[in-house]
């Protein structure tokens, strides 16, 4: 339903196996990329996934390791002879606007075939289902404040789930099937003069879905707050040593230990970990600092993937 693939794991170097940050996350055949550094083509060729169905790309802000796989990618969407729209939505700094953000990446960019649609994240979210119809109607993708040293925002991907329908009290009222449908999307429907609510008809909201990511960040509440509940949070590590704590702050990072940390103050029920220092040889190495406080830690790696389905 929900599948979330991991392009790249690096943070600042990539290395022969690791490439600079990219998430993407798809449901019915479209996509959100969040971040696109160097060579995020070519990690999503190795993963086997398919960018050219993007509908929004989605920055968490404009370190070169996070960014520098832009103009490549518009590019190949224009050989690809795209025409939908594409957004790209990040943090924008008081006074500014995202075309002067985001000015040196574009200015590689040649004519494209199709609109590139540039805001800056808006406060209440993005309604996906208004970019491209394929996305469920209660798809969502909100940002968050971080704390990097620059202007940075992490992202929540959401999908609601609505409550049950209860066919029997749909029939009771009389509405014919044809119309259950419109009841099930949210509208009312009116039956011989009287109107038939979907609260008449459909319990109250079910679990729905959740998938946060870091971005770039040191330890910090909004990042918490965020993740609550979170089944997957998909988190910056970028320091594998619990030593490296004030190295980690003082330049915008996590460890490990407080990637797990994180999780388990959110009551996040996964947890991957990603944004390596080059340092980093085998993250596996590190994982019980975060194994140790959220038992359930898991590393990053290129190509690695996760399909979420709603619960019962
Ligand atoms: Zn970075
Ligand atoms: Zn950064």
């Amino acid at each position: 339903m929900v599948d979330i693939s991991l392009l790249g794991t690096a943070g600042a170097v990539p290395l022969p196996d690791r490439a600079l940050t990219a998430c993407v996350i798809t449901v019915n055949g479209r996509s959100i990329l969040i971040d696109c550094g160097e060579g995020t083509q070519t990690a999503a060729r190795r993963a086997d996934v398919n960018l050219m169905r993007t509908d929004v790309i989605a920055l968490t802000h404009y370190h070169g390791d996070h960014i520098f796989g832009i103009p490549g990618l518009l590019q190949s969407f224009d050989l690809g002879e795209r025409t939908a729209p594409l957004y790209i939505v990040g943090p924008v700094r008081p006074g500014l606007s995202i075309e002067q953000e985001l000015g040196p990446v574009l200015a590689l960019t040649g004519r494209l075939s199709y609109e590139l649609r540039l805001i800056a994240m808006p406060e209440d979210g993005l309604k996906l289902h208004k970019l491209a119809r394929e996305w469920p109607e209660p798809a969502r993708l909100e940002a968050f404040r971080t704390e990097h040293r620059v202007n940075s925002l992490g992202y929540t991907f959401s999908l609601g789930r609505a409550g049950k329908f209860n066919a029997a009290a749909a029939s009771k009222l009389g509405v014919p099937k044809i119309l259950w449908r419109v009841l099930q999307g949210g509208a009312s429907v009116n039956i011989d003069g009287n109107e038939v609510l979907p609260s008449d008809v459909m319990g109250p909201p079910r679990r729905g879905l959740k998938v946060v990511f870091s971005g770039d960040t040191m330890y910090c509440d909004s990042l918490v707050n965020a993740a609550r509940g979170a089944d997957l949070l998909i988190c910056e590590a970028t320091y594998g040593s619990s030593d490296q704590a004030s190295i980690a702050a003082d330049y915008g990072h996590m460890t490990f230990a407080q990637a797990g940390l994180t999780a388990a103050q959110a009551g996040a029920k996964r947890l991957w970990l990603t944004h390596f220092s080059q340092r980093i040889t085998d993250p596996a190495e590190f994982l019980p600092n975060a194994a140790e406080v959220f038992p359930a830690a898991e590393c990053g790696f290129d190509g690695k993937r996760a399909n979420l389905e709603f619960e019962g």
